[in-house]
This record gives structure tokens, C-alpha cells and sequence, in this order.
């Protein structure tokens, strides 16, 4: 695999302080979505995996919460360090279990690194307070401490940045965690596991478990032990999640899917709009949840844009992540592919029309080209379901009140963008999106120093930024009488 260091490639799963190999007879096989080749395998564990690190999980927490916050922090720092000088071999891995080109991997490493330095500062700014009391002889503390043992649940779409938003902000505050890593991306997961080690994470503190998303997921939402549960993906499984945490009155953070719009008026500019445009569709070819879904395009400035569109979608090259030049990769796996191709006959059904694209791409597998349609209406699915594929729909609007109307027509809400110049249709518009994102005049938003998260069927909670370790803490109120 051509690997600087090789032994970040583990094909094992990690419990407690324990690495367990995979063996031939009971394990994961993970693929290379674009050439369908067993790359490794890691093992199917369960229940009893699961319940035993989250045992070593707390007993392991509660020595992590009473180090200080120096320390604390200084290992992180550590983990960070070790994560940058490993990127290479890191975004080798990445690229291989996910398809992303190679440039874009790497990057998100940088990306997903950069939440753990964000939370390693962080972690010595968890601040309390002290509140004038209610009579004479009382004062009012106000305490924060870590909500103890948390169970993660990541996806497969960027296999090291899903993982590093939740330990940054878990480790930093105190907690320890659980991880299972989406089947299709277990490796990434275990690189960085390797590097905590390294680090000096304590033993116990992070466990990674491979298996059965079922029956890990249940012990995760049953055990008491767990006090929180973090999870992004589909709002469908959220959903259930959400339900089976019921019992134990889990806190919640969920990242669920989007359906984002993109809105070009008439005063943007163009050109702006397709750059932003080519990253909010296409970057990880549109396999992201704060992905433009649904392009709304003002009447007088449409036929203009999908031109400018399709010329610069044309030049952006599909295909092994690894092969020089290449922007696109391939689908994540069948049934992906297969969504993307129903969306769009769908569209072309109903009225759509091909700019560009359109069909699978000539390399076969799971490439599919990177596509424009115009003449798209709020009758084809595109315009309620997440595609999750290089498509960018166009649809056509007359004024401000009528986007914005359509733009909030979903029962979703993470991100939305706009471009636009005139300034208080910028605050107008901002203001109403019901979204939790809105990125204007920039089609790229994520980054540690804000808070990420959905509004609606998107989700709970927000990652990063100073708000997202508050998901991690649990406040205590200390009343100091007799004063
Ligand atoms: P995606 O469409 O991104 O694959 P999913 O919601 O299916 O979204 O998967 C996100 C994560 O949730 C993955 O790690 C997956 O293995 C896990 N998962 C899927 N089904 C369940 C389940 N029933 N219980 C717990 N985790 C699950």
C-alpha cells in the first residue's frame, strides 16, 4: 500500500486497551470503491465488544477528567502534531477505503486535525461561573464537568474529520468515547486511533469497534453507562437512534442529512457563483450532507449561469483518486450509484434537461459523470431527497419572496448559501433561511472555529466552535449557603 509507516494500517479493532486482529473467518471486508479491490479486513464484533469498552471507557474517564486541563490539552496538541506529520500516509489510507482524490484527502486530514488543535486550546477555557446569590448568606456556583462516558457513531463520507469533531471536543472536556466507524472507512478510524496512543491518550479512553452497526448501535442507546450519544448520518437512523436512547436519557447530537440550496440573484457575480458553486456541488463529489442539492437560479441571469456552469463542471476530471489531475472520484458503492441514476431519469422524466452528463461515466464501476440539468421543478424528487452525487439541478426563480419560499420547502435545514451583493438583501435573506448554515457569497463554510449543525429534520446540536464542547459538559449548580 506504500505507506511511510506502515503499522498505521491496522486490520484489527481496538477495545479498551486491547487490539483484536481480524480474523479471516468473522471479519469486514473493506473495499476501494474505484476498483472494487479488497484492500483489508477488520473484525465483526458486537454487544459484548461494545459493553466491554464502554466499561474500560469509564473506568478510564474518570483518571482523564481529574488530570487538569494542561495536561489534558497538551496531548491533544500531541495527537494534532502527530496527525500533520503523518498526513501523507494518512490521506493514502483515506483515499484508498473512500475514493476521494488523493489532494482532497489529504485535506481533509488537515481539516480533521485542525478540530483537535481547536479543542486542545479549548479544553483550558471551560469556564464556570459564580452568580450573585438569591439571599444575603448564599452564593451561586456554577460548575462544569464532563457528561462522562460518549458513544459515537461516524459515516463513511470523510472517515477522519466526522471522528475528530467529536473526540476534539469529548477529550478536551473530559469524556471518553466509544467509536464505531462507518463499515465502508474502518481504516482511517484506526490510523488515528494509533497515533492517540502514540500521543499518550490514556489506555481505555478511545476504543474503536468494528461490526454490526446494529448491534452495536443497541448497546451503545441501551447501556447506562453512555451519557451521550454523538452521531452523523442519515436522519433515518438518527431517528431510530434518537428513539432507542429514550430509556437512558442519552443527551443527543446528531448531524443529519440536508437538503441545501444554492440561490444565485441578479446581482451576484457569475463567476463567483460557479467557483462557489463546483465546491457546494461537487466537492467530495457531491457525497457531502451541506452539499448545494437544489441550485435556484434568478430568471434573468439563469441561461447565463448554466452555460458558465456547465464549461467549468466540464473540466473537472473523474476518476481513481490516486491518478494525477483528478477532481472527482468514484460513488462509495452500488447502491449509491443507483440512487444518483434515479434522481435523475426522475428529473428527465418529468421535464429536465441534460446541460451536461447525465449517465454513467465510460471508466464503469462506480463513476458516474459530473452532470447539470436544467428545467428542473419542484415536482422531481431532486428537489426533496438528498442526491448525494455530482448532479447540480438548476431551477429557475422570479423574485426574492418566491426562493425563499422554495428554498424552506424541506423538512430539512443544515446548510443553505446565496450570492448576492446588494447588502440588506444580504441580511433579508440570511435572516430567513431556515437553516443552520448559511454561507453567502462562499460555497465552503466548515471549519473548526464555527459551530456546525442543522435546524429541522438535520439534526441536533452544533460541532466546533467554543459552542460544541458545550455538548460534552454538563452543568452543575452548587449552592454555598451559610456564608
Ligand atoms: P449513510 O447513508 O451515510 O451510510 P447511515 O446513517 O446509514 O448513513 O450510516 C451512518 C453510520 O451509522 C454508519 O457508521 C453506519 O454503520 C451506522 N448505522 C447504520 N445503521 C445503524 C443502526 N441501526 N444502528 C446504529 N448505527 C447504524
Amino acid at each position: 500500500m506504500n505507506l511511510k509507516d506502515p503499522t498505521l494500517f491496522r486490520q484489527a479493532a481496538l477495545i479498551g486497551d486491547t487490539w483484536i486482529e481480524a480474523d479471516p473467518s468473522n471479519a469486514i471486508e473493506v473495499n476501494n470503491p474505484a476498483t472494487g479491490e479488497i484492500i483489508g479486513r477488520v473484525p465483526k464484533l458486537g454487544a459484548a465488544e461494545t459493553k466491554a469498552a464502554i466499561e474500560a471507557a469509564s473506568v478510564a474517564q474518570k483518571g482523564w477528567a481529574a488530570r487538569t486541563a494542561k495536561e489534558r490539552s497538551g496531548i491533544l496538541r500531541k495527537w494534532f502534531e502527530l496527525m500533520i506529520a503523518n498526513k501523507d500516509d494518512l490521506g493514502r489510507i483515506l483515499t484508498l477505503e473512500q475514493g476521494k482524490p488523493i489532494a482532497e484527502a489529504t485535506g481533509e486530514i488537515v481539516y480533521g486535525a485542525s478540530f483537535i488543535e481547536w479543542f486542545a486550546e479549548e479544553a483550558r477555557r471551560i469556564y464556570g461561573d459564580l452568580v450573585p446569590g438569591h439571599q444575603p448568606d448564599k452564593r451561586i456556583m456554577v460548575m462544569k464537568q464532563p457528561i462522562g462516558v460518549v458513544a459515537a457513531i461516524t459515516p463513511w463520507n470523510f472517515p477522519n474529520a466526522m471522528i475528530t469533531r467529536k473526540a476534539g471536543p469529548a477529550f478536551a472536556a473530559g469524556c471518553a468515547m466509544v467509536l464505531k466507524p462507518a463499515s465502508q472507512t474502518p481504516f482511517s478510524a484506526l490510523a488515528i486511533a494509533v497515533l492517540a496512543e502514540r500521543a499518550g491518550l490514556p489506555k481505555g479512553l478511545l476504543s474503536v469497534i468494528t461490526g454490526s452497526a446494529r448491534e452495536i448501535g443497541a448497546e451503545m442507546t441501551g447501556n447506562p453507562t453512555v451519557r451521550k450519544l454523538t452521531f452523523t448520518g442519515s436522519t433515518e437512523i438518527g431517528a431510530e437512534l434518537y428513539k432507542q436512547s429514550a430509556a437512558t436519557i442519552k443527551k443527543l447530537g446528531l448531524e443529519l442529512g440536508g437538503n441545501a440550496p444554492f440561490i444565485v440573484f441578479d446581482d451576484a457575480d457569475l463567476d463567483a457563483a460557479v467557483e462557489g458553486a463546483l465546491i457546494a456541488k461537487f466537492r467530495n463529489n457531491g457525497q457531502t450532507c451541506v452539499c448545494a442539492n437544489r441550485l435556484y437560479v434568478q430568471d434573468s441571469v439563469y441561461d447565463a449561469f448554466a452555460q458558465k456552469l456547465a464549461v467549468a463542471v466540464g473540466k473537472l476530471k473523474t476518476g481513481n483518486g490516486f491518478d494525477e489531475g483528478v477532481i472527482l472520484g468514484p460513488l462509495i458503492d452500488q447502491p449509491a450509484l443507483e440512487k444518483v441514476e434515479e434522481h435523475v431519469a426522475d428529473a428527465l422524466a418529468k421535464g429536465a434537461s441534460v446541460v451536461r452528463g447525465g449517465k454513467r461515466h465510460a471508466l464503469g464501476g462506480t463513476f458516474y459523470e459530473a452532470t447539470v440539468l436544467a428545467d428542473v421543478t419542484k415536482e422531481m424528487v431532486v428537489a426533496r431527497e438528498e442526491t448525494f452525487g455530482p448532479v447540480a439541478p438548476l431551477f429557475r426563480f422570479k423574485d426574492e419572496a418566491d426562493v425563499i419560499a422554495q428554498a424552506n420547502d424541506t423538512e430539512f435545514g443544515l446548510a443553505s448559501y446565496f450570492y448576492a451583493k446588494d447588502l440588506a438583501r444580504v441580511f433579508r435573506v440570511a435572516e430567513a433561511l431556515e437553516y443552520g448554515m448559511v454561507g453567502v457569497n462562499t460555497g465552503l463554510i466548515s471549519t473548526p472555529e464555527a459551530p456546525f449543525g442543522g435546524v429541522k429534520l438535520s439534526g441536533l446540536g452544533r460541532e466546533g466552535s467554543r459552542y460544541g464542547i458545550e455538548e460534552f459538559i454538563e452543568i452543575k449548580y452548587v449552592c454555598l449557603g451559610g456564608i
